[in-house]
């Protein structure tokens, strides 16, 4: 019998790379979304297919699954800066109460468990480039801090399941990821970006520009989660591409990349939002093998061919 992996938040940009992966690697996939930030179209492909089941269901609530489960990887969240914005309670809720839920599903079911933690448990870093160590530089009770302290609960939790419960937890901390089926609206900055070059509007920088990223292609990080799950390591994994670049430089690229003729225009930077962002990745290099493959110039064609191939009602849509 094929194992069993629940993956929550799966009609998401993320999520649905995952199913795509596991189901390839021949598990059976039981993908959960209750939709509030993803789209059903990211994984209808998977729909004909035996070993793939779709639950619509807001894992903040009680979840059931009936069956065995072997595996589950939590990646519901909203995860862009302005949908928490837009719906911080239940960014709150999903990271904490449905972390909750998937934990003791995964104790009752006897399933490991892998939570998608982030970058934002760091802050705005002291300490940089982050490595697994740093406790962070978190404000609480700023805007992002429906976010981030989610995110920091929804770590203290996993590790509380697997120190008092025994439960087989696994801890993936991603860096700023990027590639097709991101939401061309969700104000992240590749797809702000992309989509002003598209629609023959200004790009938008916050700040300066002199703010860092380190942007990783989809690909290298479903390798890096999909090693990590079988690995037998504990604590938390950075997972992304250390290639450090200011928005203000990425905004060149995008300019290249699109031959658009439009020209930057500054905007206030967003309250908390962080200075500098590297991943150190010693860890995934020793304990997974792991490495991103993809260059910053090979994901972005890829990633830009796929906002072109999207119909004129999808670039112009504001919905979510
Ligand atoms: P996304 O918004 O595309 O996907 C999140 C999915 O979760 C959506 O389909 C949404 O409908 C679903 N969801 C949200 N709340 C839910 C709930 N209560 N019940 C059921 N489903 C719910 O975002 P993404 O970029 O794919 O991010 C996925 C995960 O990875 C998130 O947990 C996010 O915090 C984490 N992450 C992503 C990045 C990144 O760069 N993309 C970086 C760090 C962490
Ligand atoms: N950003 C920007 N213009 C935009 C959207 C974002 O300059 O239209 C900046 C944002 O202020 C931040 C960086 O790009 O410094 C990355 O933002 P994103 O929302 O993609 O991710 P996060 O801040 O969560 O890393």
């Amino acid at each position: 019998m094929a194992e069993r992996v629940l993956i929550t938040g799966a009609a998401g940009f993320l999520g649905s790379h995952l199913c795509d992966r596991f189901i390839a690697e021949g598990f059976n996939v039981v993908a959960m979304d209750n939709l509030i930030t993803g789209n059903i179209k990211n994984i209808e492909h998977l729909f004909g297919n035996k070993n793939f089941e779709f639950y619509h269901h807001d894992v903040s609530k009680y979840v059931h699954v009936p069956g065995e489960v072997d595996y589950i990887l939590h990646f519901a969240s909203p995860a862009s800066p302005i949908d928490y914005l837009k719906i911080p309670i239940q960014t709150l809720k999903v990271g904490s109460l449905g972390t909750h839920n998937l934990l003791g599903l995964a104790k009752a079911k006897g399933a490991r468990m892998l939570i998608a933690s982030t970058s934002e448990v760091y802050g705005d870093p002291m300490v940089h480039p982050q490595t697994e160590e740093y406790y962070g530089n978190v404000n609480p009770i700023g805007p992002r801090g429906v976010y981030d302290e989610a995110k920091r609960f929804q770590e203290a939790m996993t590790m509380a399941y697997h120190t008092y419960h025994d439960l087989e937890t696994r801890i993936v901390r991603i860096f700023n990821t990027y590639g097709p089926r991101m939401r061309l609206n969700d104000g992240r900055v590749l797809p702000a970006f992309i989509g002003q070059a598209l629609r023959g509007e200004d790009l938008t920088v916050f700040g300066d520009g002199s703010q860092t990223r380190s942007f990783c292609y989809v690909d290298d990080l479903i390798e890096g989660i999909y090693r990590l799950l079988f690995s037998d390591y504990v604590y938390p994994v950075n997972i992304g591409n250390p290639d450090e670049i200011t928005i203000s430089q990425f905004a060149d690229e995008i300019i290249k990349l699109t031959g658009t003729k439009q020209k930057v225009v500054y905007k206030d930077l967003p309250k908390d939002d962080p200075m500098q962002r590297q991943p150190n990745i010693d860890k995934a290099r020793e304990i997974l093998g792991w490495e991103p493959k993809v260059s910053r110039a090979e994901g972005l064609k890829i990633t830009y061919d796929y906002f072109k191939s999207l119909s004129e009602e999808e670039l112009y849509s504001k919905e979510h």
